[in-house]
């Protein structure tokens, strides 16, 4: 399993450098990225996030967005050489303003509902239109998951597939949903497991019998079926409401 990507800690302003690194894990990738976090460490980095993006055959691709502080792109890209060595397969580097590194990771909130105003929606829908009611917001979110999979495509067509889920993702975390990670649990592109952590909906749901077909997990079908493939179907598969740690959705 490859960790791609943690929970993201927002940011700061300020002049940011974007820097891509291809680079071989060879099997050890917490060495690599280990050797990754030393070289960055003491660079006066204000933020970096790293955006590994998927395992191909030994090679394993990494993005980092940096804010910076007085420290010199160079100097950087000098140190990610030193601590990957031979490994590295190509190192690419650009300035980014701020403002256009904010406005890629930092989607605009739109108004939500907290945890008890779910609870009582929930209930509500429950108890006057029955368990149809739910597979009405999974479908909804469906939909949703989907238009910002579509938008994200046809915004940048070039881009990593699983660059662009994550910024669905962000989405649904940046409106308050949730935190997410997002792993990979074998080599072939649809397999992966989305983690969400602090689930508002389900915290909400705890006391509705029978709510699976949940609004988050409209989205991510949605939008995992917009990026990779039309016939993708999404179970969840551990969920705090049965006691798990985490909410766990996984494409069957
Ligand atoms: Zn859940």
């Amino acid at each position: 399993m490859v960790f791609l990507r943690s929970i993201i800690n927002e940011s700061t302003g300020g002049p940011h450098c974007e820097i891509e690194v291809l680079f071989r894990a060879a099997g050890d990738l917490p060495k690599r990225l280990g050797n990754l976090s030393a070289a960055l460490s003491g660079q006066h980095l204000l933020q970096a996030k790293i955006y590994p993006l998927y395992a191909k055959c030994d090679a394993f691709y990494c993005a980092l967005t940096m804010g910076q502080n007085g420290a010199s792109m160079e100097s950087v890209c000098q140190s990610i050489k030193e601590a990957l060595g031979n490994d590295i397969i190509s190192l690419k580097h650009k300035l980014v303003s701020a403002s256009e590194s904010a406005g890629r990771h930092e989607p605009t909130r739109y108004g939500s509902l907290d945890e008890n105003g779910w609870a009582t929606l929930l209930r509500s829908l429950a108890s006057n239109f029955g368990t149809g009611a739910f597979s009405a917001i999974c479908s909804t979110g469906l939909e949703m998951g989907s238009s910002r999979g579509i938008g994200l495509a046809q915004q940048n067509g070039c881009e990593d597939r699983f660059t662009l889920l994550m910024r669905g993702l962000d989405t649904l975390q940046g409106c308050g949903w949730g935190k997410y990670q997002l792993f990979k649990t074998g080599a072939l592109p649809h397999n992966i497991e989305v983690r969400v952590f602090d689930n508002l909906e389900c915290k909400a749901a705890m006391s509705v019998p029978r709510f699976e077909n949940s609004f988050v997990r409209g989205y991510i079908t949605g939008l995992l079926r917009s990026l990779l493939s039309d016939n993708i179907m999404v179970r969840e598969e551990r969920c705090i409401r049965k006691g798990d740690c985490y909410c766990s959705y996984v494409v069957e």
